[in-house]
Protein backbone atom coordinates (compact mmCIF):
# COMPACT_ATOMS: atom_id res chain seq x y z
CA UNK A 1 0.00 0.00 0.00
CA UNK A 2 1.26 3.45 -0.98
CA UNK A 3 4.13 1.89 -2.76
CA UNK A 4 5.77 4.24 -5.69
CA UNK A 5 4.12 1.30 -8.10
CA UNK A 6 0.19 1.74 -6.71
CA UNK A 7 0.30 5.56 -8.05
CA UNK A 8 -2.13 5.82 -10.15
CA UNK A 9 -0.80 7.46 -14.14
CA UNK A 10 -1.31 11.12 -13.99
CA UNK A 11 -4.13 12.32 -15.71
CA UNK A 12 -4.62 12.61 -19.20
CA UNK A 13 -3.77 15.75 -20.17
CA UNK A 14 -6.59 17.23 -23.04
CA UNK A 15 -5.32 18.72 -26.26
CA UNK A 16 -2.07 17.54 -26.47
CA UNK A 17 -2.56 14.68 -28.62
CA UNK A 18 -1.02 15.59 -31.82
CA UNK A 19 -2.43 12.70 -34.21
CA UNK A 20 -5.62 14.03 -33.38
CA UNK A 21 -8.78 11.65 -34.46
CA UNK A 22 -5.84 8.82 -35.56
CA UNK A 23 -4.79 8.97 -31.42
CA UNK A 24 -4.85 5.59 -29.90
CA UNK A 25 -4.62 6.97 -26.31
CA UNK A 26 -1.33 5.30 -26.00
CA UNK A 27 -0.07 7.67 -23.24
CA UNK A 28 3.06 9.21 -24.51
CA UNK A 29 1.18 12.47 -25.05
CA UNK A 30 0.52 12.49 -21.22
CA UNK A 31 4.02 12.66 -19.98
CA UNK A 32 7.04 14.46 -21.09
CA UNK A 33 7.88 12.61 -23.87
CA UNK A 34 5.28 13.99 -25.86
CA UNK A 35 8.57 16.71 -27.02
CA UNK A 36 9.10 13.59 -28.90
CA UNK A 37 5.55 12.80 -30.32
CA UNK A 38 6.52 13.75 -34.06
CA UNK A 39 8.64 11.38 -33.95
CA UNK A 40 7.53 8.82 -31.88
CA UNK A 41 4.23 8.49 -32.51
CA UNK A 42 3.00 5.16 -34.61
CA UNK A 43 0.12 7.31 -36.45
CA UNK A 44 2.34 10.44 -37.10
CA UNK A 45 5.91 8.81 -38.12
CA UNK A 46 5.61 5.02 -39.71
CA UNK A 47 9.26 3.72 -38.91
CA UNK A 48 8.47 0.12 -38.67
CA UNK A 49 11.81 -0.45 -40.88
CA UNK A 50 14.08 0.98 -38.83
CA UNK A 51 12.56 0.44 -35.75
CA UNK A 52 13.26 -3.30 -36.65
CA UNK A 53 16.61 -2.87 -37.23
CA UNK A 54 17.53 -1.05 -34.19
CA UNK A 55 15.28 -4.02 -32.16
CA UNK A 56 16.16 -6.79 -34.02
CA UNK A 57 19.36 -5.95 -35.96
CA UNK A 58 17.06 -7.02 -39.47
CA UNK A 59 14.00 -5.91 -40.77
CA UNK A 60 11.27 -6.99 -42.98
CA UNK A 61 12.53 -5.38 -45.86
CA UNK A 62 16.00 -6.86 -45.65
CA UNK A 63 14.71 -10.43 -45.66
CA UNK A 64 11.66 -9.60 -48.33
CA UNK A 65 11.35 -9.52 -52.11
CA UNK A 66 11.12 -5.49 -53.39
CA UNK A 67 8.25 -4.38 -53.66
CA UNK A 68 8.86 -3.21 -57.38
CA UNK A 69 9.01 -7.00 -58.28
CA UNK A 70 6.17 -8.17 -56.34
CA UNK A 71 3.06 -5.68 -56.56
CA UNK A 72 0.28 -6.28 -59.36
CA UNK A 73 -2.63 -5.63 -57.35
CA UNK A 74 -4.96 -8.49 -57.87
CA UNK A 75 -2.17 -11.15 -58.59
CA UNK A 76 -2.33 -14.51 -56.15
CA UNK A 77 1.31 -15.03 -56.97
CA UNK A 78 2.36 -12.38 -55.48
CA UNK A 79 5.57 -13.27 -53.70
CA UNK A 80 4.11 -13.05 -50.09
CA UNK A 81 6.66 -14.27 -47.31
CA UNK A 82 5.90 -15.46 -43.67
CA UNK A 83 8.31 -12.69 -43.11
CA UNK A 84 5.86 -10.10 -44.21
CA UNK A 85 3.05 -11.74 -42.04
CA UNK A 86 4.35 -12.23 -38.97
CA UNK A 87 7.44 -10.03 -38.77
CA UNK A 88 10.77 -10.94 -38.06
CA UNK A 89 11.18 -14.36 -35.52
CA UNK A 90 13.56 -16.92 -34.74
CA UNK A 91 10.78 -19.20 -33.58
CA UNK A 92 7.10 -19.71 -33.56
CA UNK A 93 5.24 -21.99 -31.17
CA UNK A 94 1.59 -22.93 -30.36
CA UNK A 95 1.36 -23.69 -26.31
CA UNK A 96 -0.57 -23.65 -23.52
CA UNK A 97 -0.39 -23.49 -19.90
CA UNK A 98 -0.23 -26.75 -18.31
CA UNK A 99 -1.97 -25.37 -15.55
CA UNK A 100 -4.14 -22.41 -16.58
CA UNK A 101 -4.68 -19.60 -14.63
CA UNK A 102 -7.68 -18.70 -13.23
CA UNK A 103 -9.55 -15.42 -14.96
CA UNK A 104 -6.77 -14.95 -17.54
CA UNK A 105 -7.61 -14.18 -21.40
CA UNK A 106 -6.81 -17.85 -22.44
CA UNK A 107 -4.35 -19.49 -19.89
CA UNK A 108 -2.35 -16.67 -18.38
CA UNK A 109 1.10 -16.63 -19.98
CA UNK A 110 1.55 -13.44 -20.38
CA UNK A 111 0.90 -13.14 -16.45
CA UNK A 112 2.91 -15.98 -15.51
CA UNK A 113 5.83 -14.62 -17.25
CA UNK A 114 5.62 -11.17 -16.22
CA UNK A 115 5.51 -12.94 -12.40
CA UNK A 116 7.78 -14.92 -13.24
CA UNK A 117 10.37 -11.89 -14.32
CA UNK A 118 9.87 -10.37 -11.02
CA UNK A 119 10.51 -13.75 -8.78
CA UNK A 120 14.07 -14.49 -10.53
CA UNK A 121 14.75 -11.05 -10.52
CA UNK A 122 15.24 -10.75 -14.22
CA UNK A 123 13.67 -7.23 -14.00
CA UNK A 124 12.76 -4.86 -11.33
CA UNK A 125 9.16 -3.50 -12.44
CA UNK A 126 6.34 -4.51 -15.17
CA UNK A 127 4.26 -2.04 -16.83
CA UNK A 128 1.25 -4.02 -17.21
CA UNK A 129 -2.72 -2.99 -17.38
CA UNK A 130 -4.92 -3.23 -13.94
CA UNK A 131 -8.61 -2.42 -13.74
CA UNK A 132 -10.81 0.60 -12.51
CA UNK A 133 -12.49 -0.85 -9.49
CA UNK A 134 -15.86 0.69 -11.04
CA UNK A 135 -15.60 -0.59 -14.30
CA UNK A 136 -13.88 -3.87 -15.49
CA UNK A 137 -13.24 -3.34 -19.01
CA UNK A 138 -11.88 0.37 -18.26
CA UNK A 139 -7.59 0.58 -18.27
CA UNK A 140 -5.90 1.68 -15.52
CA UNK A 141 -2.06 1.10 -16.80
CA UNK A 142 0.14 0.41 -13.55
CA UNK A 143 3.89 0.00 -12.83
CA UNK A 144 3.70 -3.69 -10.66
CA UNK A 145 6.46 -4.67 -8.48
CA UNK A 146 5.11 -7.49 -6.88
CA UNK A 147 3.92 -10.70 -8.87
CA UNK A 148 0.44 -10.16 -7.23
CA UNK A 149 -0.09 -6.81 -9.35
CA UNK A 150 1.12 -8.78 -12.23
CA UNK A 151 -2.10 -11.09 -11.64
CA UNK A 152 -3.96 -8.36 -11.02
CA UNK A 153 -3.56 -6.80 -14.18
CA UNK A 154 -4.43 -10.04 -15.97
CA UNK A 155 -7.13 -10.67 -18.82
CA UNK A 156 -7.81 -7.80 -21.53
CA UNK A 157 -9.41 -4.64 -20.83
CA UNK A 158 -10.66 -4.06 -24.80
CA UNK A 159 -10.22 -0.67 -24.67
CA UNK A 160 -7.55 1.87 -25.56
CA UNK A 161 -5.25 1.65 -22.68
CA UNK A 162 -2.73 4.64 -22.08
CA UNK A 163 -0.09 2.44 -21.09
CA UNK A 164 2.98 4.53 -22.01
CA UNK A 165 1.57 7.31 -19.21
CA UNK A 166 3.55 5.32 -16.83
CA UNK A 167 6.60 6.16 -18.06
CA UNK A 168 7.30 8.86 -16.28
CA UNK A 169 7.18 6.81 -12.74
CA UNK A 170 9.37 4.18 -14.27
CA UNK A 171 11.77 7.17 -14.24
CA UNK A 172 11.26 8.30 -11.27
CA UNK A 173 11.48 5.19 -9.36
CA UNK A 174 15.12 4.56 -11.20
CA UNK A 175 14.59 1.15 -11.88
CA UNK A 176 17.35 -0.03 -14.24
CA UNK A 177 15.32 -3.32 -15.56
CA UNK A 178 12.08 -3.48 -17.20
CA UNK A 179 9.12 -5.19 -18.43
CA UNK A 180 6.70 -3.74 -20.86
CA UNK A 181 3.18 -5.28 -21.43
CA UNK A 182 1.37 -4.07 -24.53
CA UNK A 183 0.45 -3.97 -28.04
CA UNK A 184 1.72 -2.61 -31.28
CA UNK A 185 1.21 1.17 -31.38
CA UNK A 186 2.35 1.62 -27.32
CA UNK A 187 5.27 -0.26 -28.54
CA UNK A 188 6.35 1.46 -31.65
CA UNK A 189 6.03 4.83 -29.28
CA UNK A 190 8.21 2.96 -26.60
CA UNK A 191 11.04 1.32 -29.03
CA UNK A 192 11.25 5.32 -30.55
CA UNK A 193 11.94 6.69 -27.11
CA UNK A 194 13.75 3.92 -25.51
CA UNK A 195 17.06 5.24 -25.58
CA UNK A 196 16.09 8.30 -23.52
CA UNK A 197 14.60 6.12 -20.86
CA UNK A 198 17.88 5.72 -18.63
CA UNK A 199 17.17 2.05 -19.12
CA UNK A 200 20.35 -0.74 -18.62
CA UNK A 201 17.57 -3.61 -19.97
CA UNK A 202 14.36 -3.48 -21.41
CA UNK A 203 12.62 -6.70 -22.37
CA UNK A 204 8.99 -5.84 -24.38
CA UNK A 205 6.23 -8.62 -24.36
CA UNK A 206 3.81 -8.30 -26.70
CA UNK A 207 -0.22 -9.03 -27.77
CA UNK A 208 -0.91 -9.24 -30.99
CA UNK A 209 -4.11 -6.22 -31.70
CA UNK A 210 -6.86 -5.57 -33.97
CA UNK A 211 -10.39 -3.50 -33.45
CA UNK A 212 -9.74 -1.66 -30.33
CA UNK A 213 -12.41 0.84 -29.17
CA UNK A 214 -12.79 3.24 -26.79
CA UNK A 215 -15.17 2.73 -23.59
CA UNK A 216 -18.14 4.06 -25.43
CA UNK A 217 -17.36 2.21 -28.78
CA UNK A 218 -17.01 -1.19 -26.80
CA UNK A 219 -20.52 -0.36 -24.88
CA UNK A 220 -21.61 0.07 -28.21
CA UNK A 221 -20.41 -3.27 -29.75
CA UNK A 222 -21.75 -5.10 -26.56
CA UNK A 223 -25.04 -3.79 -27.35
CA UNK A 224 -25.12 -4.48 -30.65
CA UNK A 225 -23.90 -7.89 -30.31
CA UNK A 226 -24.35 -9.48 -27.25
CA UNK A 227 -27.45 -11.25 -25.46
CA UNK A 228 -26.68 -9.99 -22.25
CA UNK A 229 -24.20 -6.79 -22.79
CA UNK A 230 -24.20 -6.47 -18.83
CA UNK A 231 -22.81 -9.51 -17.64
CA UNK A 232 -19.87 -9.75 -20.62
CA UNK A 233 -16.97 -10.69 -18.52
CA UNK A 234 -14.57 -11.35 -21.55
CA UNK A 235 -14.69 -11.56 -25.49
CA UNK A 236 -12.54 -12.23 -28.10
CA UNK A 237 -12.82 -12.91 -32.18
CA UNK A 238 -12.23 -16.51 -32.43
CA UNK A 239 -10.39 -19.04 -34.80
CA UNK A 240 -13.69 -20.49 -35.22
CA UNK A 241 -15.11 -17.48 -36.97
CA UNK A 242 -17.18 -16.61 -33.92
CA UNK A 243 -16.91 -14.11 -31.50
CA UNK A 244 -17.07 -16.28 -28.23
CA UNK A 245 -18.55 -13.83 -24.70
CA UNK A 246 -18.02 -15.31 -21.56
CA UNK A 247 -20.22 -13.96 -19.18
CA UNK A 248 -20.62 -13.91 -15.43
CA UNK A 249 -21.97 -17.14 -14.82
CA UNK A 250 -19.76 -18.66 -16.84
CA UNK A 251 -21.93 -19.21 -19.93
CA UNK A 252 -20.17 -18.79 -23.07
CA UNK A 253 -22.33 -17.08 -26.08
CA UNK A 254 -21.06 -17.34 -29.38
CA UNK A 255 -22.34 -15.22 -32.59
CA UNK A 256 -20.70 -15.84 -36.02
CA UNK A 257 -18.59 -13.27 -37.47
CA UNK A 258 -20.59 -13.58 -40.62
CA UNK A 259 -23.74 -12.22 -38.45
CA UNK A 260 -22.28 -8.95 -36.84
CA UNK A 261 -24.34 -6.19 -38.20
CA UNK A 262 -21.91 -4.82 -39.95
CA UNK A 263 -23.76 -1.29 -40.77
CA UNK A 264 -23.90 -0.45 -37.28
CA UNK A 265 -20.30 -1.62 -36.32
CA UNK A 266 -18.62 0.09 -39.05
CA UNK A 267 -18.36 3.63 -36.98
CA UNK A 268 -17.64 1.53 -33.64
CA UNK A 269 -13.59 0.46 -34.37
CA UNK A 270 -11.03 3.47 -33.56
CA UNK A 271 -9.46 5.33 -36.28
CA UNK A 272 -6.96 4.65 -35.11
CA UNK A 273 -7.27 0.93 -35.35
CA UNK A 274 -8.75 1.30 -38.61
CA UNK A 275 -5.42 2.46 -39.54
CA UNK A 276 -2.96 0.47 -38.41
CA UNK A 277 -0.69 -2.36 -39.69
CA UNK A 278 1.01 -3.58 -36.35
CA UNK A 279 -1.32 -6.35 -35.84
CA UNK A 280 1.05 -8.82 -34.97
CA UNK A 281 3.25 -6.48 -32.34
CA UNK A 282 6.46 -6.41 -34.83
CA UNK A 283 8.77 -4.77 -32.35
CA UNK A 284 8.09 -6.95 -29.67
CA UNK A 285 10.58 -9.54 -28.06
CA UNK A 286 8.24 -11.91 -27.20
CA UNK A 287 4.32 -12.24 -28.66
CA UNK A 288 1.96 -14.22 -27.21
CA UNK A 289 -1.79 -14.39 -28.85
CA UNK A 290 -3.48 -16.98 -30.50
CA UNK A 291 -4.78 -16.39 -33.95
CA UNK A 292 -1.75 -18.58 -35.35
CA UNK A 293 -2.80 -21.26 -33.18
CA UNK A 294 -5.94 -23.96 -33.10
CA UNK A 295 -8.63 -23.18 -31.20
CA UNK A 296 -7.99 -23.17 -26.87
CA UNK A 297 -3.67 -23.17 -27.69
CA UNK A 298 -2.26 -20.10 -27.52
CA UNK A 299 0.80 -18.88 -30.16
CA UNK A 300 4.28 -17.93 -29.17
CA UNK A 301 6.53 -15.58 -31.58
CA UNK A 302 9.65 -15.63 -30.46
CA UNK A 303 11.31 -12.33 -32.23
CA UNK A 304 15.09 -12.40 -30.83
CA UNK A 305 17.26 -13.37 -27.89
CA UNK A 306 15.61 -11.31 -25.14
CA UNK A 307 12.00 -12.91 -26.26
CA UNK A 308 13.81 -16.37 -25.73
CA UNK A 309 14.92 -15.36 -22.16
CA UNK A 310 11.43 -14.36 -21.59
CA UNK A 311 9.80 -17.85 -22.96
CA UNK A 312 12.35 -19.82 -20.58
CA UNK A 313 11.38 -18.17 -17.66
CA UNK A 314 7.60 -20.76 -18.10
CA UNK A 315 9.00 -22.92 -20.71
CA UNK A 316 8.40 -25.89 -18.06
CA UNK A 317 5.05 -24.69 -17.53
CA UNK A 318 4.00 -25.24 -20.77
CA UNK A 319 2.89 -27.79 -23.14
CA UNK A 320 3.84 -26.90 -26.47
CA UNK A 321 3.06 -28.24 -30.17
CA UNK A 322 4.52 -27.04 -33.38
CA UNK A 323 2.59 -24.90 -35.59
CA UNK A 324 0.51 -25.54 -37.99
CA UNK A 325 -1.09 -24.26 -41.14
CA UNK A 326 -3.91 -25.54 -43.41
CA UNK A 327 -6.68 -24.61 -45.88
CA UNK A 328 -7.09 -21.52 -48.23
CA UNK A 329 -7.69 -18.26 -47.18
CA UNK A 330 -7.46 -16.14 -50.31
CA UNK A 331 -11.26 -16.82 -51.77
CA UNK A 332 -12.95 -15.97 -48.42
CA UNK A 333 -10.60 -12.73 -47.74
CA UNK A 334 -11.74 -11.68 -51.56
CA UNK A 335 -15.65 -12.33 -50.80
CA UNK A 336 -15.01 -10.84 -47.34
CA UNK A 337 -13.39 -7.03 -49.15
CA UNK A 338 -16.75 -6.64 -50.87
CA UNK A 339 -18.98 -8.36 -48.46
CA UNK A 340 -17.57 -5.67 -45.77
CA UNK A 341 -17.77 -2.67 -47.94
CA UNK A 342 -21.31 -3.08 -49.07
CA UNK A 343 -21.98 -3.64 -45.10
CA UNK A 344 -23.87 -6.64 -45.81
CA UNK A 345 -25.02 -8.49 -43.15
CA UNK A 346 -26.47 -12.07 -43.33
CA UNK A 347 -29.66 -13.90 -41.67
CA UNK A 348 -28.33 -15.55 -38.45
CA UNK A 349 -29.38 -18.80 -39.48
CA UNK A 350 -27.29 -18.57 -42.57
CA UNK A 351 -24.27 -16.85 -40.48
CA UNK A 352 -24.79 -19.70 -38.15
CA UNK A 353 -24.17 -22.30 -41.40
CA UNK A 354 -21.69 -20.82 -43.04
CA UNK A 355 -19.49 -20.45 -39.85
CA UNK A 356 -20.38 -24.11 -39.12
CA UNK A 357 -18.58 -24.74 -43.04
CA UNK A 358 -15.95 -22.17 -42.82
CA UNK A 359 -15.19 -23.41 -39.78
CA UNK A 360 -14.79 -26.91 -41.02
CA UNK A 361 -13.31 -26.52 -44.15
CA UNK A 362 -11.59 -23.07 -44.03
CA UNK A 363 -7.93 -21.51 -43.22
CA UNK A 364 -6.60 -22.95 -39.85
CA UNK A 365 -3.32 -22.43 -37.71
CA UNK A 366 -1.18 -20.32 -39.60
CA UNK A 367 -3.29 -19.85 -42.44
CA UNK A 368 -6.21 -18.53 -40.41
CA UNK A 369 -3.46 -16.03 -38.75
CA UNK A 370 -2.81 -14.86 -42.62
CA UNK A 371 -6.68 -14.42 -43.15
CA UNK A 372 -7.25 -12.58 -40.85
CA UNK A 373 -4.41 -10.51 -41.27
CA UNK A 374 -4.82 -9.70 -44.81
CA UNK A 375 -9.18 -9.12 -43.94
CA UNK A 376 -8.23 -6.21 -41.61
CA UNK A 377 -5.29 -4.71 -43.70
CA UNK A 378 -7.14 -4.73 -47.26
CA UNK A 379 -10.12 -2.76 -45.03
CA UNK A 380 -7.86 -0.69 -43.41
CA UNK A 381 -6.37 0.05 -46.88
CA UNK A 382 -9.41 1.02 -48.13
CA UNK A 383 -10.03 3.49 -44.93
CA UNK A 384 -6.74 5.27 -45.24
CA UNK A 385 -6.96 5.30 -48.88
CA UNK A 386 -10.40 6.88 -48.27
CA UNK A 387 -9.86 9.70 -45.25
CA UNK A 388 -6.38 10.00 -45.51
CA UNK A 389 -5.35 9.59 -49.08
CA UNK A 390 -2.10 11.97 -47.95
CA UNK A 391 -0.55 10.08 -46.00
CA UNK A 392 -1.23 6.68 -47.79
CA UNK A 393 2.25 6.18 -49.47
CA UNK A 394 4.09 6.99 -46.45
CA UNK A 395 1.55 5.02 -43.59
CA UNK A 396 1.15 1.99 -44.61
CA UNK A 397 4.84 -0.23 -44.68
CA UNK A 398 5.88 -2.14 -47.46
CA UNK A 399 5.10 -5.36 -46.47
CA UNK A 400 1.70 -4.27 -45.93
CA UNK A 401 1.38 -2.69 -49.59
CA UNK A 402 2.43 -6.65 -50.39
CA UNK A 403 -0.50 -8.43 -49.09
CA UNK A 404 -2.87 -6.19 -49.32
CA UNK A 405 -1.74 -6.54 -53.39
CA UNK A 406 -2.59 -10.37 -53.64
CA UNK A 407 -5.95 -8.67 -53.93
CA UNK A 408 -8.40 -7.09 -56.43
CA UNK A 409 -10.31 -3.70 -54.23
CA UNK A 410 -13.22 -1.26 -55.22
CA UNK A 411 -11.68 1.36 -56.97
CA UNK A 412 -13.11 4.23 -55.08
P1 LIG B 1 -3.32 -12.72 -19.49
O1 LIG B 1 -2.42 -13.51 -18.62
O2 LIG B 1 -4.77 -12.66 -19.20
O3 LIG B 1 -2.73 -11.21 -19.53
C1 LIG B 1 -3.29 -10.22 -20.33
C2 LIG B 1 -2.30 -9.04 -20.37
O4 LIG B 1 -2.82 -8.08 -21.30
C3 LIG B 1 -2.13 -8.34 -19.04
O5 LIG B 1 -0.79 -8.44 -18.64
C4 LIG B 1 -2.50 -6.88 -19.31
O6 LIG B 1 -1.52 -6.00 -18.80
C5 LIG B 1 -2.53 -6.78 -20.83
N1 LIG B 1 -3.58 -5.91 -21.32
C6 LIG B 1 -4.91 -5.97 -20.99
N2 LIG B 1 -5.59 -5.05 -21.67
C7 LIG B 1 -4.71 -4.36 -22.41
C8 LIG B 1 -4.82 -3.26 -23.32
N3 LIG B 1 -6.00 -2.70 -23.62
N4 LIG B 1 -3.68 -2.78 -23.91
C9 LIG B 1 -2.49 -3.36 -23.65
N5 LIG B 1 -2.32 -4.42 -22.80
C10 LIG B 1 -3.42 -4.91 -22.20
N6 LIG B 1 -4.43 -11.94 -30.01
C11 LIG B 1 -4.60 -12.44 -31.26
O7 LIG B 1 -4.03 -13.48 -31.57
N7 LIG B 1 -5.39 -11.79 -32.17
C12 LIG B 1 -6.05 -10.63 -31.89
O8 LIG B 1 -6.75 -10.07 -32.73
C13 LIG B 1 -5.86 -10.05 -30.59
N8 LIG B 1 -6.44 -8.87 -30.27
C14 LIG B 1 -6.19 -8.31 -29.03
C15 LIG B 1 -6.71 -7.05 -28.71
C16 LIG B 1 -6.42 -6.44 -27.48
C17 LIG B 1 -6.96 -5.07 -27.17
C18 LIG B 1 -5.58 -7.11 -26.53
C19 LIG B 1 -5.24 -6.47 -25.20
C20 LIG B 1 -5.08 -8.38 -26.84
C21 LIG B 1 -5.37 -8.99 -28.07
N9 LIG B 1 -4.86 -10.25 -28.41
C22 LIG B 1 -5.04 -10.77 -29.66
C23 LIG B 1 -4.08 -11.03 -27.41
C24 LIG B 1 -4.93 -12.11 -26.69
O9 LIG B 1 -6.28 -11.69 -26.57
C25 LIG B 1 -4.39 -12.40 -25.28
O10 LIG B 1 -4.23 -11.16 -24.59
C26 LIG B 1 -3.06 -13.04 -25.29
O11 LIG B 1 -3.13 -14.24 -26.01
C27 LIG B 1 -2.55 -13.31 -23.89
O12 LIG B 1 -3.43 -14.19 -23.21
P2 LIG B 1 -3.05 -14.61 -21.71
O13 LIG B 1 -4.10 -15.48 -21.15
O14 LIG B 1 -1.63 -15.12 -21.72
O15 LIG B 1 -3.08 -13.14 -21.02
FE1 LIG C 1 0.48 10.77 -28.55
FE2 LIG C 1 0.26 8.09 -28.49
FE3 LIG C 1 -1.82 9.63 -29.26
FE4 LIG C 1 0.33 9.40 -30.87
S1 LIG C 1 -1.09 7.73 -30.29
S2 LIG C 1 -0.77 11.32 -30.36
S3 LIG C 1 2.00 9.24 -29.33
S4 LIG C 1 -0.89 9.54 -27.20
Amino acid sequence: MGSPSRRPARPIRSGHYPAKELCSQCGLCDTHYVAQVKEACAFLNQQLTALEEQTHGRSREKDSVPLSRTVQSGSPTAAVSDTDYFGIYEEMFTARKRDPIQGAQWTGIVSSIGMKALTTGLVEGVVCVQADAQDRFKPQPILARSPEEVLAARVNKPTLSPNLSVLEQVEQSGLKRLLVIGVGCQIQALRAVEKRLGLEKLYVLGTPCVDNVSRAGLQKFLETTSRSPETVVHYEFMQDFRVHFKHEDGSVEKVPFFGLNTKQLKDVFAPSCLSCFDYVNALADLVVGYMGSPLGWQWLVVRNGRGRELLDLVWEELETQPVISKGSRQAAVQQGIQAYDQAMTLPMWLAQLMGAVIERFGPQGLEYARFSIDSHFTRNYLYVRRHYPEKLEKHVPPFAQRIVAQYQLPKS
